[in-house]
């Protein structure tokens, strides 16, 4: 992928058939679906692919245990079925893992047992693997850190895992494979309209500040928490629908939660679910759900959030973490939807909304990660139908994704690129030393960073650092010290001065100290 050939594409095109706001999991997967299926689509990016909450998740491809418990049978349904998709389109990216989930009294393995027996049947041929209930000797034996006080046993049940960021760049590239053009750091500054009706958008580069007005059939709203704002762009009057909601995860070294498991808390003091979920060498623990009225792509995580995870973690784990050994902490907004008389956003439903305007725009909102492909599916019909274009099936369930590749070799560093690790070696082959390592406690090479921006379209440090290659997640600190060396080699390709890498450094730096303890 390449954003001058994009920009050029951009004005090549007269009118477009769909326009899609937003490249997150719901815009990137929109772009991907409209152009499988023949019609003329771009994709628009205010920040980076992924830059908001598509890159902030549990990592998790997931039924959703907690909905089930909640009696929303639909989506579980509707998101087994995902998961058992992406695990098939996207095989580089998605994974197969087994929960645990420990039990403190003699009916919780029993309680939890079954209602994880009827996950699996629900998942149906798709299903991952089958639930067993286990004793305390086995559950020690697959968790080493469990703290053993009252343990009685624990229910071991299978879904999916996954690396958020790099799915999404998957997606970004599906879609100009099947024809879409995909800018990042390009935002709406406003809709145009005709006769009442929705007719294009204007967009600026943010890089260059070069403004376009685009002619358009459809325009879809895929914003995440920032779809008021484009609501209101087309309704001054438009009354709020998103109720953000933050969740912060920390990140620690893997002896703290040694194994190959993860291992999922059904209930918090809060009546959430907590995870422990092995991620790139490292162990995520997470999540909060804290409504928030301010909103932002670098969302803070607030103390009380650090806390509650380090306090619940510690009431399961032996190995006991403390502020000291956090490498990284993330914070992300779940775009949820309103609903009348509910303040608790935990009690918000996560199934996704689709709201045409009167004047054509296509709003979808909400969802889950999982769900991507059908909230995707469902904006391209909502708008071929509401801005009259030819009717087109939807391909995607049968669609690889870009880098598909079966028979994974996942002690190769390289494995998270599927098909393209082999160019990536041959980079290596071309020039030895881009094998060198970007930082000693990262697991990156120079030759990633040169694929980042030659084939991954990253434009900034923070790019490479973040979402092409996962540094600023599993170790902030040693992304920080990556970033002169990381923003050297990028200078080098886009031909950028001395000026350039400096003020690359700056903001990295800024943004990656949100991802430290202070
Ligand atoms: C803490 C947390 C954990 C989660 N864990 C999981 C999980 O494990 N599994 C799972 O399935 N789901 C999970 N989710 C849910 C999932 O991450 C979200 O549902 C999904 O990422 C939302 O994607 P989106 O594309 O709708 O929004 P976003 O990813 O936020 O994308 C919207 C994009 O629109 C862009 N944008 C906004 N305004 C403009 C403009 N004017 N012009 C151009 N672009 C614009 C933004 O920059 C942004 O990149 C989690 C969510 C959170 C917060």
């Amino acid at each position: 992928m390449d954003r001058n050939t994009m920009l050029q594409q951009l004005q090549d095109v007269s009118e477009w058939d769909i326009i899609i706001i937003g490249g997150g999991a719901t815009g990137l997967g929109s772009a991907v679906d409209a152009a499988s299926r023949g019609y003329k689509t771009l994709l628009v990016e205010q920040a980076d692919f992924a830059k908001g909450t598509s890159s902030r998740s549990t990592k998790l491809v997931h039924g959703g245990v907690r909905y089930l418990a909640q009696g929303n049978i639909k989506l579980v349904r509707e998101a087994l079925r995902e998961r058992g998709l992406l695990l098939k389109n996207a095989p580089h990216v998605c994974h197969n893992l087994s929960f645990i989930i420990p039990s403190f009294h003699w009916w919780q393995k029993w309680y939890y047992g079954i209602g994880l027996k009827l996950y699996d049947v629900m998942a149906g041929k798709l299903s991952l693997g089958k639930t067993k209930i286990l004793s305390k000797e086995t559950i020690q034996q697959l968790l080493p850190a469990i703290a053993t006080q009252n343990l009685s046993g624990g229910v071991l049940y299978h879904d999916g895992q996954f690396d958020d960021s790099r799915l999404a760049i998957n997606l970004a590239q599906t879609a100009v494979e099947q024809g879409a053009v995909v800018i990042n750091y390009c935002k709406l500054t406003s809709l145009t309209k005709t006769d009442k009706r929705i007719s294009g958008v204007v967009v600026q580069d943010v890089l260059s500040n070069k403004e376009y007005t685009l002619r358009s059939k459809a325009v879809i709203n895929a914003t995440g928490v920032f779809t008021d704002y484009v609501m209101r762009m087309d309704d001054p009057k438009h009354h709020a629908i998103v109720s953000p909601s933050q969740g912060v995860h920390i990140v620690v070294d893997q002896h703290f939660f040694p194994g190959e498991q993860a291992m999922m808390i059904p209930k918090t003091d809060d009546g959430r679910v907590l995870f422990a979920v092995p991620w790139h060498n490292k162990i995520v623990l997470g999540t909060t759900d804290t409504p928030i009225s301010h909103i932002s792509l670098e969302p803070t995580a607030l103390k009380e959030e650090i806390d509650f995870i380090i306090k619940h973690t510690n009431r399961y784990l032996s190995t006991g973490v403390e502020y000291k050994d956090i490498k990284a902490v993330y914070a992300g907004l779940r775009p949820l939807i309103k609903i009348k008389g509910k303040k608790t956003t935990s009690l918000l439903p996560r199934d996704h909304t689709t709201i045409i305007s009167n004047s054509g725009l296509v709003t979808i909102t909400g969802g889950k990660w999982t769900t991507y492909r059908t909230m995707a599916k469902t904006a391209i019909d909502n708008a071929a139908f509401a801005c009259k274009l030819t009717k087109q099936p939807c391909v995607t369930a049968e669609l690889n994704i870009h880098g598909h590749k079966i028979n994974m070799d996942y002690a190769d560093t390289l494995n998270m690129y599927g098909s393209d690790a082999e160019k990536i070696k041959q980079l290596i082959i071309d020039q030895p030393a881009l094998a060198e390592k970007i930082h000693k406690s990262l697991p990156y090479t120079k030759a990633e960073v040169v694929w980042a921006v030659q084939e991954e379209m990253a434009m900034t440090v923070e790019d490479v650092l973040a979402r092409r290659t996962r540094a600023l997640f599993i170790d902030a600190g040693a992304a920080i010290e990556a970033a002169p060396l990381v923003a050297n080699l990028m200078a080098a390709i886009l031909q950028k001065n001395y000026d350039w890498q400096q003020q690359q450094v700056t903001a990295f730096s800024a943004v990656a100290n949100n991802y430290l303890l202070q």
